[in-house]
C-alpha cells in the first residue's frame, strides 16, 4: 500500500473514534450503517482508481522521458518543483471541482457525493466510480503538463486524504480553531456549507486542501450557524437512496439537464466573510 492509503486508513479510523466522543452534531445515530454504506461506494471507486494507476504511471514516465512539464522547464530543483506542482495541482483540483458543479454531465456523477444527508469522515469516501474515472483521466494531462513527480503526487494524495477526511468530519472543532485553520486549509465549517441543500451554498467553497483559491476566485461562503444547515439533496434523502447499489444508479437517472439539488427553500444567506 502506498503512503496515501496508510494515511487515509489511519486518519479515517482515528477520526471515526473521536467523532463518537466529540460529535459536532450530537443527534447522529446509526453511524456504523452510514459508514459501511459509504465504504461500499469507496470500494467500487477504489477498484476504478487502482485500474487507472498503470495509466498514471505510464503518462508520468513518458512525460518525464520527453522532458515535458512546467517544473523541468523552470529547473526549480527537487524541493521548488515539488512545492510549485503541489500548489498548482491543488489549483487544478479547485477548478475541476467547480467544473463538476457547472457542467451537467459531471454534476450527474459528482452529485452522488452531495446526496449524503449526514456528514462525517466517511462522507469523504462517498464518490461514484464514474467520477473517479473521469477525474483520474482528467488529471493525467495536468500531471504531465506540471511535470509532477510520482513522489510529489503521492505526497499530495496523502495530504489531500487527511484534509478531506478532516473537513467532512462530524468533529466538534472549536469555532476559534476552525477560523484559524480556514485561513490556510478547507475547514469543517467551510465544507459543511458546501454540502448544504441550498444550491447557492452548494456552489461555493470548492477548495480541496487550500482555502485561498475560494478567497481568490470569489467562491468563499461562510456561515457561523452551520448547525442550521440541512445536508444532502432533497429528492435523494430517503433511506433507500443511501444504499450503495442505489447510489450507483443516480448518474443514470432519466433527468436531463439535472435540476438544482432542491435547495430552493428560502433562507437568509449570510454575507461572505473570511
Ligand atoms: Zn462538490
Ligand atoms: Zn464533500
Amino acid at each position: 500500500m502506498s503512503l496515501d492509503l496508510w494515511v487515509g486508513l489511519g486518519v479515517l479510523v482515528g477520526l471515526f473514534m473521536v467523532e463518537g466522543a466529540l460529535p459536532y452534531d450530537q443527534t447522529r445515530d446509526r453511524r456504523a450503517v452510514h459508514g459501511v454504506r459509504n465504504l461500499g461506494l469507496a470500494i467500487a471507486s477504489g477498484v476504478v482508481g487502482a485500474a487507472l494507476a498503470p495509466l498514471l504511471l505510464g503518462a508520468m514516465s513518458f512525460g518525464s522521458a520527453q522532458g515535458w512539464g512546467l517544473c523541468p522547464r523552470l529547473d526549480l530543483g527537487g524541493l521548488g518543483g515539488a512545492l510549485i506542482s503541489f500548489v498548482l495541482f491543488d489549483l487544478w483540483m479547485y477548478g475541476w471541482h467547480r467544473a463538476n458543479h457547472r457542467i451537467p454531465f459531471l454534476w450527474r456523477f459528482h452529485r452522488v457525493h452531495h446526496t449524503d444527508p449526514a456528514m462525517d469522515c466517511t462522507t469523504a469516501l462517498r464518490f461514484h466510480p464514474g467520477e473517479i474515472l473521469l477525474s483520474g483521466l482528467a488529471n493525467l494531462p495536468v500531471i504531465v503538463a506540471l511535470g509532477m513527480s510520482l513522489q510529489t503526487f503521492v505526497l499530495y494524495k496523502a495530504v489531500m486524504v487527511a484534509v478531506i477526511l478532516f473537513h467532512h468530519s462530524n468533529l466538534a472543532v472549536p469555532a476559534r480553531i476552525d477560523r484559524g485553520l480556514r485561513r490556510l486549509i478547507v475547514s469543517p465549517s467551510m465544507h459543511r456549507v458546501h454540502h448544504s441543500e441550498i444550491r447557492a451554498e452548494t456552489d461555493s467553497n470548492y477548495g480541496t486542501i487550500f482555502s485561498f483559491w475560494d478567497r481568490l476566485f470569489g467562491s468563499l461562503r461562510v456561515r457561523e450557524d452551520t448547525q442550521a444547515i440541512r445536508f444532502g439533496i432533497g429528492r435523494f434523502a430517503g433511506d433507500a437512496w443511501q444504499r450503495p447499489l442505489r447510489l450507483l444508479t443516480i448518474p443514470f437517472l432519466a433527468e436531463w439537464p439535472p435540476g438544482p439539488p432542491t435547495g430552493t427553500r428560502a433562507a437568509p444567506v449570510p454575507a461572505n466573510r473570511p
